[in-house]
């Protein structure tokens, strides 16, 4: 691989021993930062009898504790801290999506450090100066606003902050700038594409799209397939958390097989959720990062309760840094229905695979006369010629499809297509309304 093919190789060429010696001097360093500046940091690690002086090697790691989101809770806003605020020039939060917003800080060193990972990730997938870069994530307290238009401008793109929403509006700049990269959630690029359809638009003929970046929430294989065939483009998978400061965490490259974690700015741990044990390369468990590129705020051994696994073996594309396969969800979005567990991301991979449905689905879990049951409502993409025997066997193929993913029996019901709730942000996929929930 040329190293024109690098945004900046001294980082992203290592090879595993690099990385591994660059991420022991970084730890040592990002430890002793956080015990000399974080109150919290300091007494933590002091009630274990640890000094940054015990880290020695990078397995010397796991004496630390682990640092979860209930800890940046209990320290809002600024109690996790290592650098006084004063040095701190911006702060973000996370949307909140489960709970209260936790707060995360950084000084300008953190923020060229987070364009810089940003511009690493869209570069690798093809992105360069003569590319439009257009938005379409709120611009605010939400990382993925601010966090791709600073890296999509270290990168030199002419860039289009477009933020969420107004779909006619985001057609025009597409149109009237030659959009060529476009930064979307899944659930958005569906939606882009209805509009498109409506308003007689097709991508291939009368826009430049050719690159689109997805992430922020969970989608299956399928949804990505579906997204490229619709918008004819390339799409990759981008993975951020507002904690680790946002995108440019993990990023799919051009092979499209596994998201490459950036590990020159974090140490990557999967341990199993209930034993917190690590569990070996392969295998599925909750996702643990340690910040070692941050100064404002670095965060030992962070719980992200999202669950994936390292994908054994290298990339075809020569970069050593470890791969993550595609989130399989959040511990707290498993589904408990009747003693099974069940992730919403099996259903939506049964569902995406018919041609006859559309991208918009919504689990309901409710009890009724005394039993917890699922419905499974989807709506019917264009493709479907309206015949009632036909719904009946397409009704019944997912309940079967469905039934042996998730061992049990859900109702599904096949509604127009538009019929269902939309959201601005991240797609609601889930209403649980069973009583004891309520
Ligand atoms: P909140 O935690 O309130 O949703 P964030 O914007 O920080 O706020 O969201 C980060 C979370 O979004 C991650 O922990 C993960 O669960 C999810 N997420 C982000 N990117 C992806 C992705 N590419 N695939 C699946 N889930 C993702
Ligand atoms: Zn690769």
């Amino acid at each position: 691989m040329s190293s024109s093919e690098f945004y900046n190789p001294e980082f992203e060429a290592l090879s595993r021993a690099e990385i591994e010696n660059l991420q022991l001097e970084r730890l040592q360093h990002t430890v002793e930062h956080c015990y000399a500046g974080s109150r919290f940091y300091h007494e933590r690690l002091d009630s274990i009898g640890i000094k940054p002086s015990s880290i020695t090697s990078l397995d010397d790691l796991r004496k630390i504790p682990f640092t979860t989101k209930q800890d940046l809770r209990d320290t809002y806003p600024f109690g996790i801290a290592s650098v006084p605020l004063s040095k701190c020039v911006r702060l973000h939060s996370s949307s909140g999506t489960t709970g209260n917003p936790t707060v995360v800080l950084h000084t300008q060193r953190d923020l060229e450090q987070w364009a810089n990972a940003v511009a690493r990730c869209l570069y690798m997938v093809g992105c360069r100066p003569e590319d439009v870069f257009q938005n379409t994530s709120g611009y605010g307290m939400f990382t993925g606003g601010l966090g791709f238009q600073y890296g999509a401008e270290r990168l030199g793109m002419l860039t289009v902050p477009a933020a969420a929403g107004n779909t006619l509006r985001q057609l025009k700049f597409f149109k009237d700038f030659r959009t060529t990269v476009v930064h979307a959630i899944p659930s958005y690029a569906a939606r882009l594409y209805e509009v498109m359809c409506e308003q007689g638009i097709d991508p291939r003929r009368d826009l430049a799209l050719k690159t689109l970046v997805i992430g922020a929430e969970p989608h299956s294989e399928d949804t990505r397939k579906r997204i490229e065939n619709m918008l004819g483009v390339k799409a990759y998978n981008s993975f951020g958390m507002s904690e680790m400061c946002g995108p440019g965490v993990a990023f799919e490259c051009k092979e499209q097989n596994g998201l490459h974690i950036w590990e020159d700015y974090y140490i990557v741990e999967i341990v199993n959720p209930d034993t917190l044990e690590p569990v070996p390369d392969g295998e599925v468990g909750e996702l643990v990062l340690t910040t070692i590129n941050r100064e404002a705020m670095p965060l030992l051994r962070y719980r992200t309760r999202d669950l994936t696994r390292i994908l054994p073996g290298d990339c075809p594309c020569g970069r050593q840094h470890k791969r993550l396969d595609r989130m399989k969800g959040r511990s707290d979005d498993m589904i408990i229905l009747k003693g099974v567990n069940i992730f919403p991301i099996q259903i939506e991979t049964i569902l995406m695979q018919f041609k006859e449905l559309a991208s918009d689905y919504l689990i309901t879990l409710e009890t009724l006369d005394d039993n917890d049951a699922m419905t499974v409502e989807v709506e019917l993409s264009d493709m479907f010629i309206d015949d009632y025997g036909a719904l009946q066997r397409l009704e019944k193929e997912i309940t079967r499809q469905l039934r042996d993913e998730i061992l049990i029996t859900p109702k599904v019901r096949l509604v127009p297509k538009g019929s269902l709730p939309k959201s601005e942000g991240k797609a609601v996929r889930v209403k649980d309304l069973r009583k004891q929930y309520q």
